[in-house]
């Protein structure tokens, strides 16, 4: 499996620390001094998953099955096993993941830690609503079972708790049933925002999974002008194969000079152009509907040394478009490009974690080449769009946000502050916390 430890996606921050290889959870993972913080497969894009000048707990050998429930699909197996490897377990038998996010390449423990949603939010909420229970080893040795009626308030902290509540030793998940690892999908070309907000309204009650593929370098009239995709599992028996190997992998960092905005616009311009017709169908494995970029292995390395800042918000929608096209034009006039922007309404289920990212309403996901000064300029200034409209900006996919913004996001920061784990911390809580005088 790809992937540098003690590094995270966007590969910006960077971060010194000691990583401490865990293959069976034990007391014995706790010793010693400084702060600790688990690690899965590092898929988090910002600093959320570093702990500069501390130790990081990689999980990922902790990666055994528990126990399986046939009838029912639910699964109990320990946090370091990654969606790959369960689904890898669960198709054959006719089971697929409640929830998953655009790379299987993610620990279960990572998974319930930034209560992680997928296209089908609009139909099932976030990962932590299809957790039954996890354990969780706190650095004074104690082990806890929690679960909605068990230490339910561990348990809200815990979801989405990004990590600092204590080490998730295993987790128990209610799988989907599903008769074929096939996908009947479609996909919908669209020329602009109120198409976009027109074809959710209809196509989320017909689908199961449903995201939008945005042209962020379109201006004027083509301003949000995109690719709607829509799928459901196929019914009727079918094949039940997991997904193959990746075929390609990015072996080093792409010279800064290969992503500058004509890249992205030619980029973006072939990827529209290439579907000519307005609705295009096909019946296709589950792993080129879910994860096309695992296929192409490192992809984050074409953003070179520097790295790259992904964005990611989420506002309330009322049924006006206004707030997201200023927001697209903005973006758009900045010239600052973005590789991939995946759009997507958010149903109204609720999150079971304290810090969970997700609201009701329309999600915006942005991968900005990280150009210094001009980028962060840009970033701050979308979120005090944000911040003035009830959104928020998800912390998995952050490496900048400010103190302030951060506590405007998540006013229960403070109720989640009593649950962390007095020896767990991480780079991303020290930034977004430690300005508390006179800041909030
Ligand atoms: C290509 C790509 C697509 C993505 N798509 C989506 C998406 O559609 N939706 C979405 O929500 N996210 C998405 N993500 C983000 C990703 O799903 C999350 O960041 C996920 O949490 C990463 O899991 P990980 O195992 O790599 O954990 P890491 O990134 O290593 O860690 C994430 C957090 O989990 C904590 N953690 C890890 N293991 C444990 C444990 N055993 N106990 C306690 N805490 C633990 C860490 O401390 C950290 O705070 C995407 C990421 C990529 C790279």
């Amino acid at each position: 499996m790809v992937g540098v430890k003690g590094t995270s996606w966007g590969n910006f921050p960077r971060a010194q620390q000691t990583v401490r290889r865990i293959d069976w959870p034990g007391e014995a993972v706790l010793e010693g001094k400084g702060t600790l913080l688990p690690y899965g497969y590092g898929r988090s894009y910002g600093d959320s998953c570093l702990n500069d000048g501390g130790t990081l707990l990689d999980v990922t050998g902790s990666e055994r099955l528990i126990a399986f429930d046939p009838a029912s699909g639910v699964v109990r197996a320990e946090a370091g096993v990654s969606l790959e490897q369960l689904l890898a377990f669960a198709v054959p038998r006719g089971w697929f993941l409640p929830v998953t996010p655009g790379t299987k390449y993610v620990s279960l423990g990572g998974a319930v830690a930034n209560d992680i949603h997928g296209k089908n939010h609009h139909r099932a909420g976030t990962f932590g609503r299809h957790v039954r229970a996890f354990e969780l080893l706190r650095s004074d040795g104690t082990r806890l079972v929690c679960s909605p009626t068990q230490n339910p308030g561990l348990f809200r902290a815990t979801v989405g708790g990004l990590g600092l509540t204590g080490l998730i030793v295993w987790v128990e998940l209610v799988l989907r049933p599903i008769t074929s690892a096939l996908i009947d999908s479609e996909s919908i070309k669209f020329a602009n925002l109120d198409e976009f907000f027109a074809l959710s309204a209809e196509s989320d009650a017909r689908f199961e999974y449903t995201v939008a593929w945005v042209d962020c370098a379109a201006q004027g009239e083509r301003l949000g002008r995109g690719l709607y995709l829509c799928g459901n599992h196929a019914s009727g028996p079918g094949p039940l194969y997991a997904s193959p190997p990746p075929r390609l992998a990015a072996p080093f960092n792409a010279p800064d000079f290969a992503l500058n905005r004509w890249t992205i616009q030619a980029f973006n311009a072939l990827y529209y152009g290439k579907q000519r017709r307005k609705v295009a169908e096909k019946r296709v494995h589950y792993e080129g509907f879910f994860y096309p970029l695992d296929a192409v292995g490192a992809w984050n390395r074409i953003y070179g040394a520097r790295g790259f800042l992904q964005y990611q918000f989420a506002l309330p929608y009322t049924g006006d478009a206004g707030l997201t096209k200023e927001i697209f034009a903005r973006i758009a006039a900045s010239k600052l490009g973005s590789f991939l922007a995946v759009l997507k309404m958010f149903g109204d289920l609720p999150s079971p974690g304290l810090l969970s990212f997700p609201l009701p309403g329309v999600t915006l996901a942005l991968d900005f080449p990280n150009e210094g000064a001009r980028t962060f300029a840009l970033l701050e200034e979308l979120d005090g769009i944000i911040r003035e409209n009830g959104g928020r900006v998800y912390p998995a996919k952050d490496a900048r946000m400010s103190a302030a913004s951060f506590k405007t996001f998540y006013p229960e920061w403070r109720r989640f502050a009593e649950y962390i784990d007095p020896r767990f911390s991480s780079s991303f809580w020290r930034r977004v916390t430690q300005e508390a005088v006179g800041d909030e």
